[in-house]
């Protein structure tokens, strides 16, 4: 295709509507329709990246192959794509300023007075384009995170105008609304559409295609009357209803041929409607699972929607794919103990004990693990969860008590976790990790090996701890072996007690490599013993 197409998607009367579901599943269509489609997000906070951001904050931090710690619609645009996202994929307010400073400080500008426009607006049109011309997309869509009118959005606003004026046909804005239903008048209402579109106008900007969300259907009478106050063609006003599952949500838009109105917009030929055969599939054994499979998912963060996203996400594709309906149980870690977890986990067909930082909650995620090695009920460690088994099997197996990793305890007598080399000399906290995809060698014959049906894997990281190579004998010798390995620094990447029907530990974070038609392998693996151990 000759020229790179840009839509964005903005968001108006209320935040959480889902502009990044809604852009994921607009990009399944196009993709669905032969382009080459990728997502990006512009998240207006100063932050440089979400790493540091606390859950209760920004709910999960998601990681890009590239080891970029991104915000979690990053997933959802991988799940819904199937196509890996990388630093360019997420850009802040923060990293916008970051970079014209530093070009500033080496005197790029020469002299000239550096401002909002056209500095800062250039760096931010800079970072839509490269996807289209570097990465030579078909399409870059591009989420601006935050609702029409906050402050700190103008920036990235001002850069959609000037990038429309200078793009012409070639880029479209999709404005995501909010149509709510006023119980007392039985009457749904338009106004805070129309207010949103009209505050969009006087930025300059003309929304192409309205997406209304809606909790029921709405008439297409009013519909109509949305397009006639907002300057929009009639078939261009989509709404988007409350579906039962974010996965129906491209179908909800196909049917409004939301696909097919981008394509005529932008000058595309408009095709036979795709088939989607793989999507459909995957929903249609959805609908189908009845059978339930039970999960307990252990963390401190457990009361946080958002904080376990991709974990959550992947244990539904991986119970669909087993013919399962996925009932996710949330045990908070802080409210478990020696005394309680086997009388509070007692229904569970499998536990996943969750990824983490730092000591709260963490004796309840031994105890959690415990109870799992001593009854062989299936257990999948993530990350904390991993080095939490390996601490467990410390204590209660080879009998070095008070063991721990120094992220905890930096005095415990037996470091069985402890601060990887290259991680001692860091003292800043942002993007220091080791993150992003690395190489994993399986052990044949292993839980891991079995899942992954090859030897060498690449799976994302994020972390700073690792296991303690100096225990590695003694481990192995009382049971629980090391059965992935990184080649080149021999870091332990994968754990298991493979006299247990199923206990895996993973250093890494499977949970980001697990989409709709790809499920992530390990999950499957982990869901099948669970339901097995019914
Ligand atoms: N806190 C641990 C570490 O830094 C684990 C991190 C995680 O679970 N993502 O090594």
């Amino acid at each position: 295709m000759a020229d790179t197409k840009y839509i964005f998607v903005t968001g108006g009367v209320v935040s959480s509507l889902g502009k990044g579901i809604i852009a994921a599943s607009l990009g399944k269509l196009l993709q669905a329709q032969g382009y080459k489609v990728t997502i990006q997000k512009f998240d207006p906070y100063i932050n440089i990246d979400p790493g540091t951001l606390n859950p209760y904050e920004h709910g999960e931090c998601y990681v890009t192959i590239d080891g970029h710690e991104a915000d979690l619609d990053l997933g959802h645009y991988e799940r819904f794509l199937n196509d890996p996202t990388t630093r360019a994929n997420n850009i802040t307010t923060g990293r916008i300023y970051q970079s014209v400073i530093s070009k500033e400080r080496r005197g790029d500008y020469l002299g000239k007075t550096v401002q909002v426009v056209p500095h800062i607006t250039d760096e931010i049109k800079k970072n839509v384009k490269l996807l289209g011309s570097k990465h030579k997309y078909d399409f870059v869509i591009t989420e601006i995170g935050g609702t029409v009118g906050d402050i700190e959005s103008l920036p990235f606003i001002e850069s959609m105008r000037q990038l429309k004026w200078e793009l012409g046909k070639n880029c479209l804005c999709v404005h995501l609304t909010y149509v709510p239903y006023i119980a007392a008048a039985k009457e749904y209402k338009t106004k805070p559409t129309q207010y949103s579109v009209k505050q969009l106008q006087e930025l300059g900007i003309q929304s192409d295609i309205l997406v209304l969300r809606t909790e029921h259907l709405l008439k297409s009478d009013l519909l109509r009357k949305v397009a006639l106050f907002c300057n929009v063609d009639a078939d261009a006003v989509i709404q988007s209803v409350d579906v039962p599952t974010i996965y129906e949500v491209p179908l909800v838009l196909q049917k409004q041929k939301m696909d097919e109105i981008v394509l005529k917009k932008v000058g595309l030929e408009v095709g036979k409607t795709p088939e989607m055969k793989a999507w459909n599939e995957f929903l249609k054994r959805k609908a189908a699972a009845t059978e339930v499979v039970k999960i307990g998912l252990v963390g401190k963060y457990v009361e946080l929607q958002d904080a376990y996203k991709s974990i959550d996400e992947s244990l539904l594709q991986a119970a669909i794919y087993n013919d399962r309906k996925l009932e996710l149980h949330l045990f908070h870690s802080e409210k478990l103990d020696d005394n309680n977890a086997a009388e509070t986990l007692k229904d569970m067909d499998g536990l996943l004990i969750a990824p983490g930082f730092g000591q709260r909650g963490i004796e309840g995620k031994f105890a959690a693990i415990r109870y799992a090695r001593e009854n062989n009920i299936p257990c999948l460690g993530i990350c904390l969860g991993m080095q939490c088994m390996v601490i467990e099997f410390a204590r209660n197996v080879l009998g070095m008590e008070n063991a721990n990793s120094t992220e905890m305890e930096p005095n415990t007598p037996y470091k069985v976790i402890d601060l990887m080399e290259e991680q001692k000399s860091i003292t800043d906290m942002g993007g220091s990790m080791r993150l992003g995809a690395y190489d994993c060698i399986l052990k044949k014959g292993s839980k891991a090996h079995e899942a992954y049906g090859k030897t060498n894997i690449q799976e994302r990281h994020r972390h700073r701890f690792e296991f303690n190579g100096q225990y590695k004998d003694q481990y192995e010798a009382a049971g629980m072996k090391c059965t992935g390995e990184n080649p080149d620094t021999n870091l332990v990447e994968v754990v298991e007690i493979p006299d247990l029907k199923w206990f895996v530990g993973v250093q890494f974070h499977p949970e980001y490599n697990s989409t709709v038609v790809n499920p992530n392998p390990l999950f499957v693996s982990f869901v099948k013993a669970a339901i097995e151990n019914k």
